[in-house]
């Protein structure tokens, strides 16, 4: 169980209020200089200034100066949203020399000046500052909850993401065990050729990825495996992995299965060398520590709907990752694309398959769900490989049906340029106006008619014949629900798995020690996923390397003194191992009471709610220092005039 030293009291508060102008963001609705007046009439507030950005240098000044000076001992900052700059706000007493937590926070801007208006936001916002500097007043400095971390990482899914997250760590020095659920290494990327907007092979990038990590003494690959079982937290995670082989058939056969993954339009086998030896024969249990984890549990191509686009009716209509596998393997020497011996001469993309899917307008897929997002990926893969078909076989014309044209990023827009020079024919579609894909009544045109309002010629109604029809399907996060509940990971309502912060803390979820890189969290090319694994390989290497972690510590404290042992907090607690009921000596006498493992707590308060006895508080966020709270808000006495 973690360390948890208790903290030492602090003398009774001399406390500094700092309200923040946001740059008007705050101070356009609320009158700041009122609120700092107010204040000065809360009890324990020996100072109250105002300051333009308190999340600057100045700004930050000023309480530095005050806390040294010893004129205050406790700080509120009455700012935007502490999930923004309280961590900022807290190091810079830890700067002054003072307990990081004696600071209370009060939120004036996402709570106050962006929702409220004139006299009545200055009044909320008086009553907040009041409230926390009532708290603040209460509060004790606390020390944080050291953790012992063991020395590894776990990597679960052995694609791009998955295998450039192994190699940076592992080139840190530090162990890595990597668990790929498939008996390949490369992911998606191995199935397809030349990667947008570049054009490397992407047989040369996974080679030279997985070359790396299957060489690396540091990396420990598990093929055929995947995590049944987890507990534990940062610094000290336990998985149970099973490794198996491919069920009931012989290696050889399911690399067969995997080749013809492209519904048997091809017959693209992965590249050799990402097949990592050895295989398991049969079952294998065993069980792996961590001291974090890294999801890179990557995306699947959407899989159209029967009859989406004429999808699995014609077999003229595939996806654009099974074009590129057909595509790779076409004769060469003509000047016209042929596949399986059948020339095209003509040939149709639509964009925004599976993405962009609106509510309403589109029907919702097997799961129940649409994909409201932009896969961000599809349109330059599409035009990439639009611009090598013209390039390589001038004589097979291509038509391009799109929404939007969102070929973001270094070297994309280029794409799109080269392709009109390429002469790609171009047609755009309103949602709800998608194109329609049939079968051509004339036998001897093209197989395949699309039919599109085009709303470049202003909504004219086109019928286009064509030999093949490529869907530029996106990308849907794999499919994980294990896993997720296992590891009980956030997963936002796009249902790729949610970071903390998009900005602040972009490779971290909720739970602590667990890290995102890769497709597991939203669409990306190969590039931003490159990106995302070494950021998640930084934030892993900074916690492995120390040692130890500190977490904040508002977690739960059982009061001896109280607790009677009903056992009503452990029935009610929501973290999996927090609490629990453990035989000690009580008064010369052993009894079952609580205890709490405050690595493992969530500070969440639902036991602090069941106690019967009252017995339960948590650090930092005790019931007196709430009640002081509410009395503050509900009180009038500070307010102008009163
Ligand atoms: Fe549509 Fe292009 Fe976005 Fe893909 S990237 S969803 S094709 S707009
Ligand atoms: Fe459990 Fe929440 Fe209480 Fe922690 S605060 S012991 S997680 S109920």
């Amino acid at each position: 169980m973690a360390e948890k030293k208790h903290p030492d009291p602090v003398p009774e508060g001399k406390v500094g209020v700092y309200v923040c102008h946001c740059g008007g963001n705050i101070s356009d609705e609320v009158d700041v200089e009122k609120v700092c007046e107010q204040a000065r009439k809360v009890p324990g507030v020996v100072v109250a200034r105002a300051n333009m950005f308190m999340c600057s240098d100045p700004g930050q000044e000023l309480i530095i100066e005050d806390l040294q000076s010893g004129l205050v001992d406790r700080v509120v900052v009455a700012s935007c949203s502490p999930s923004l700059h309280e961590t900022t706000f807290r190091q810079a007493l830890i700067r002054a020399g003072a307990n990081p937590y004696v600071y209370e926070h009060a939120n004036l801007r996402e709570q106050v000046s962006w929702v409220h208006h004139g006299a009545e936001a200055t009044e909320k916002a008086t009553r907040l500052v009041a409230a926390a500097a009532a708290k603040a007043g209460m509060l004790e400095a606390l020390e944080p909850i050291r953790v012992d971390v063991h020395r590894q990482a776990v990597v679960i899914g052995g694609g791009v993401a998955g295998l450039k997250t192994a190699l940076e760590l592992a080139e840190r020095g530090l162990p890595v065990i990597l668990v790929e659920k498939s008996p390949f290494l490369g992911g998606q990327v191995a199935q397809l050729d030349r990667l947008a907007p570049w054009g490397e092979t992407a047989a040369g990038l996974i080679s030279e990825l997985a070359g790396a990590v299957l060489a690396h003494p540091a990396i420990t690959v598990y093929p055929c495996a995947q995590v049944e079982g987890f507990e534990g937290y940062i610094g000290n995670f336990k998985l149970k992995v099973v490794q198996q082989p491919p069920a009931g058939t012989a290696y050889a056969h399911e690399v067969a299965r995997l080749s013809h993954s492209g519904r048997g339009l091809g017959d693209f086998v992965p590249f050799v060398g990402v097949m990592p030896a050895p295989i398991p024969i049969g079952r294998e249990e065993f069980d792996l520590d961590a001291g974090v984890i890294v999801l890179a549990t990557g995306f699947r191509p959407y899989q159209p709907r029967p009859g989406e686009y004429g999808s699995q009716e014609f077999p003229e209509v595939v996806t654009l990752p099974e074009f590129i596998r057909l595509a790779a393997k076409a004769e060469t020497g003509g000047d016209t694309l042929m596949l399986h011996g059948r020339p095209i001469r003509r040939l149709a993309m639509i964009h925004c398959v599976g993405s962009r899917q609106i509510p309403g307008i589109h029907e919702e897929n097997a799961g129940g769900y649409l994909n409201e997002y932009c896969s961000r990926t599809c349109c330059s893969a599409t035009l990439y490989a639009a611009n090598l078909i013209r390039e390589n076989y001038p004589q097979t014309r291509v038509f391009d049906f799109y929404r939007d044209i969102r070929t973001y990023g270094r070297g994309q827009e280029e794409l799109y340029t080269q392709a009109a020079q390429n002469r790609v024919v171009f047609f755009r579609f309103d949602p709800g106006e998608e194109p329609q894909v049939s079968r051509n009544p004339d036998p001897k045109g093209h197989p395949v008619l699309v039919k599109v309002k085009d709303g470049l010629t202003f909504g004219e109604e086109l019928e286009v014949p064509v030999d093949l029809v490529v869907l530029a399907v996106g990308q849907e996060p794999n499919t994980i629900t294990d896993l997720v509940e296992k590891l009980k990971l956030p997963v936002g309502a796009d249902r790729f798995l949610q970071e903390v912060h998009p900005k602040l803390r972009p490779v971290e979820v909720s739970v602590a020690g667990i890290l995102l890189a890769g497709t597991c969290q939203a669409p990306f090319d190969v590039g931003e996923t490159c990106a995302a694994a070494g950021a998640a390989a930084v934030k892993a290497a900074t916690i492995l390397t120390r040692g130890f972690v500190a977490l904040d510590p508002f977690v739960a404290e059982v009061d001896l003194s109280r607790c009677t042992g009903t056992g009503a907090c452990v029935a009610a607690c929501l973290g999996e191992g927090a609490l629990t009921m453990v035989a000690q000596m009580v008064e010369g006498q052993k009894v079952k009471r609580a205890q709490v493992n405050p690595a493992l707590c969530l500070g969440c308060g639902a036991c602090v709610a069941v106690c019967p006895e009252n017995a339960i508080n948590l650090q930092g966020w005790t019931l007196k220092q709430y009640e002081a709270m509410v009395d503050m808000i509900v009180s009038d006495a500070y307010l102008e005039g009163a």
